[in-house]
C-alpha cells in the first residue's frame, strides 16, 4: 500500500474557504492564513483588537496538519493530497474513508460534491478509479445513503425507507435492501449524487436555512468477479457547529444531540486508532455511522479527515473548535 507522507493511516488536512460577499459587507476580515503547505495561522478578532502590542503575537495561533489549503485552492489541490493515492490502495483490495468535517456553511459539500464545472472528490476519485482499472475485469457500484438521528436512508431510492444495517457473523456490515448503480461517466456520477443531496434531509436552524442534519455516505464499491474486492466511503458529515450555538429547541435540539454524538463517536474511534496505541479499545457500537465504517476505519483502511473552515472573522469560534477538533486527531 502506498504510505501517506508520514506513513500512517490516518491522513488529516484542513482547507479554507474564501470569504462570500454577505461576509465581506459585513465587514468581516480573513482571520485564517496558510502559512505553508502544512500550517495555518489562526487570529483571534477579540485578542486582536485588545492587543495594542501586537508585536507580542499574543493574539495568533499556529496549527500543523498534513496539508492545509487555503481559499485559493482547487478542487484538483485536495484531490492530488488526499484521496488521488487512495485509488491504488482500493485497487489493490484495501478499504478507505475520507470525511468532510465541519460547521454548516463551512464548504464540506462543495469539497465532496463540487459543481458541474468544478466537480468534488466524489466525482474525481471515482473517475480516477475507472482510469486505474481494467473494465473487462472490474465494475464500480455506487450506494448513497444517510444517516439522520441513527436512521439510514437511501439517498438513490427513497421509497425503499427506513434500512437497517446487520452484521453477519464475521463481523460483516451490510445494509440489506441498500441500492447501487453503475455509475459510467463524470457527468453521471454528478447527476447522481446532486439528485441524491437534494434528498438529504435539510431542516431550517436559525444559523442557516439549508443546515444538513444527516451525514452522507457515498460507498464506492470496486467489484472483482461479482465480489467485493475493495471499497472506498467518501462522507459528507452534518453540520458541527453545537447545538447551543443555534439556539434549538425541542426536535432540533435532539437531533443536534444525535449529531454530537455520532461525531463524537467519530472522533473517538479516530482518537484511538491515531494514538497508535493497538491495545485500547475502539468502539465502533456507539453509533450508526461508526458501525456502517467498521471495517473501512482502522485495521488495513485508510482514513482521511479533511476539516472545513471559513476563512471570515465573524465565524471564529466555528473555526477555532474544528480546528482543535482536527489537531487533536493527528
Ligand atoms: P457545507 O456543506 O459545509 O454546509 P457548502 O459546501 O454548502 O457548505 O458551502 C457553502 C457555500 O460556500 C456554497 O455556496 C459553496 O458553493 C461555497 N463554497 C464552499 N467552499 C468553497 C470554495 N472552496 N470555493 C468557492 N466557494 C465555496
Ligand atoms: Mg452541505
Amino acid at each position: 500500500m502506498p504510505a501517506s507522507p508520514d506513513g500512517s493511516q490516518l491522513t488529516v488536512v484542513v482547507r479554507v474557504r474564501p470569504m462570500n460577499e454577505q461576509e465581506k459587507t459585513k465587514r468581516y476580515f480573513q482571520c485564517v492564513f496558510p502559512l505553508d503547505k502544512k500550517r495555518l495561522l489562526l487570529v483571534d478578532p477579540e485578542k486582536y483588537e485588545k492587543n495594542i502590542l501586537r508585536a507580542n503575537r499574543q493574539h495568533e495561533r499556529q496549527f500543523g496538519f498534513d496539508s492545509a489549503f487555503g481559499p485559493n485552492s482547487t478542487q484538483e489541490d485536495v484531490h492530488e493530497a488526499t484521496t488521488a493515492h487512495l485509488v491504488e490502495s482500493v485497487v489493490q483490495g484495501y478499504n478507505a474513508t475520507i470525511f468532510a468535517y465541519g460547521a454548516t456553511g463551512s464548504g464540506k459539500t462543495f469539497t465532496m460534491i463540487g459543481t458541474k464545472e468544478q466537480p468534488g472528490l466524489m466525482s474525481l476519485l471515482t473517475r480516477s478509479l475507472y482510469d486505474k482499472i481494467d473494465l473487462d475485469e472490474y465494475t464500480v457500484q455506487l450506494s448513497y445513503l444517510e444517516v439522520y438521528n441513527e436512521v439510514i436512508r437511501d439517498l438513490l431510492n427513497p421509497s425503499a425507507g427506513i434500512l437497517e444495517l446487520m452484521e453477519d457473523d464475521k463481523g460483516n456490515v451490510r445494509v440489506p435492501g441498500l441500492s447501487s448503480v453503475r455509475a459510467p461517466n463524470m457527468n453521471r456520477i454528478m447527476q447522481i449524487l446532486q439528485e441524491g443531496n437534494l434528498r438529504r434531509t435539510q431542516e431550517a436552524t436559525e444559523a442557516n436555512k439549508t443546515s444538513s442534519r444527516s451525514h452522507a455516505l457515498l460507498q464506492v464499491n470496486l467489484m472483482k468477479n461479482n465480489r467485493q474486492h475493495g471499497k472506498l466511503f467518501l462522507i459528507d458529515l452534518a453540520g458541527s457547529e453545537r447545538a447551543s450555538n443555534t439556539n434549538n429547541t425541542g426536535q432540533r435540539l435532539k437531533e443536534g444531540a444525535a449529531i454530537n454524538r455520532s461525531l463524537l463517536a467519530l472522533g473517538n474511534v479516530i482518537n484511538s486508532l491515531s494514538s497508535g496505541n493497538k491495545t485500547r479499545y475502539v468502539n465502533y457500537r456507539d453509533s450508526k455511522l461508526t458501525r456502517l465504517l467498521k471495517d473501512s476505519l482502522g485495521g488495513n483502511a485508510r482514513t482521511c479527515m479533511i476539516a472545513h473552515v471559513t476563512a471570515a472573522s465573524g465565524h471564529y469560534e466555528e473555526t477555532y473548535n474544528t480546528l482543535v477538533y482536527a489537531s487533536r486527531a493527528k
